[in-house]
Formats: structure tokens, C-alpha cells, sequence
């Protein structure tokens, strides 16, 4: 497989609600194996003239707040192998967390375009308050609203770039 997108973050974030807008009326490819596997899915999707598919990673069957963490930055690390391009969603509700620091630096080393996406950016004055996320270090933020659908358009056209 090519053009594969990865989205990442912690739990809660929108990363599914993104995932389900991009796959659309799609039915996932594949599903439901063993292990960390379980926790991804995959979708097949369009923008423009490219095809790729988007991995939506994090149903998390862990429970223990270790094994939880743990469960993620596995994501990440599968995510790196294997994504030719990782969306790193985070919440501008929520702003910064440990994990997203975590996760943070686990992209970092990565040599695979990384895209930080600052989701449930619902309305203007929280355009304003995305603009901490630019302390990750990891270059331009997108801000968009899983929800509404607002900033998807542009994010992709970004993306699609790498295809
Ligand atoms: P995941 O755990 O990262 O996959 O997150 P989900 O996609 O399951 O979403 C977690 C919660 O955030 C759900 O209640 C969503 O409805 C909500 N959510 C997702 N995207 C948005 C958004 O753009 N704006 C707002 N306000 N809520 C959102
Ligand atoms: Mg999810």
C-alpha cells in the first residue's frame, strides 16, 4: 500500500469523527484482527484526483492508565513505519497534555511529514487560542472542526501533496 495517512492523538480528540467525514460512505477494507491491529482502522478515501487510505488508530481495548499510554505511543510507532504521512490531532478545548507532549516527541524523530491538526476549532475565537500547538515544534498547524467539517478541505490539499 501507498498513500496511507495515519491519525494519531490521544484518546477523545476526534480522530475517528475526522476518520468517518474522510471515508465517507466508504466501508473500511479492513478490520477487527488481533492485538494492536484491533485498534486500527482502515478506510479508503479521495480528494482531488488522489486515492489513499486513512488509518484511524486508538479503539484502545487497554484499560490500566499505564497500558493505555503505552497502547498509544505503540500507535504512533506503527504509525511512523507505516503512514507515508501522520496526521497528530490534538484539541484545542483541551489545549496541551502530557501525552500530547509525549506523542509530540515520538513525531519528532520521524522523518515522515508530520501535520498537526488542531481539531474542534468550532468557531473563530478558538482560531485564536490554536496557536500554542506552534510549541510543539513540528511546523504549521491546521485547525479545523471534525464536526463541522470547516479547515478539512484545506488540511487535504496540503496532504495531498505527499501523493
Ligand atoms: P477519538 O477518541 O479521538 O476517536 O475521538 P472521537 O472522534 O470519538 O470524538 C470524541 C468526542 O469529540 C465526540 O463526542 C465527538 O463528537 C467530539 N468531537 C469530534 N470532533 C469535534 C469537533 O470538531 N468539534 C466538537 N465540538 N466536538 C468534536
Ligand atoms: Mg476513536
Amino acid at each position: 500500500m501507498s498513500n496511507i495517512i495515519a491519525i494519531v492523538g490521544r484518546p477523545n480528540v476526534g480522530k475517528s469523527t475526522l476518520f468517518n467525514r474522510l471515508t465517507e460512505s466508504r466501508k473500511a477494507i479492513v478490520d477487527d484482527f488481533s492485538g494492536v491491529t484491533r485498534d486500527r482502522h482502515y478506510g479508503k478515501a479521495e480528494w482531488t484526483d488522489k486515492e489513499f487510505t486513512v488509518i484511524d488508530t486508538g479503539g484502545y481495548v487497554a484499560n490500566s492508565e499505564d497500558l493505555f499510554e503505552a497502547a498509544i505511543r505503540e500507535q504512533v510507532v506503527i504509525a511512523i513505519e507505516e503512514a507515508s504521512v501522520i496526521i497528530f490531532m490534538v484539541d484545542v478545548t483541551t489545549g496541551i497534555t502530557d501525552l500530547d507532549d509525549d506523542i509530540a516527541n515520538l513525531l519528532r524523530k520521524s522523518k515522515k511529514p508530520v501535520f498537526v491538526v488542531v481539531n474542534k476549532v468550532d468557531n473563530t475565537a478558538l482560531e485564536t487560542e490554536s496557536s500554542v500547538f506552534y510549541s510543539f515544534g513540528l511546523g504549521e498547524i491546521y485547525t479545523i472542526s471534525s464536526m463541522t467539517g470547516s479547515g478539512t478541505g484545506d488540511l487535504l490539499d496540503e496532504v495531498v501533496k505527499h501523493f
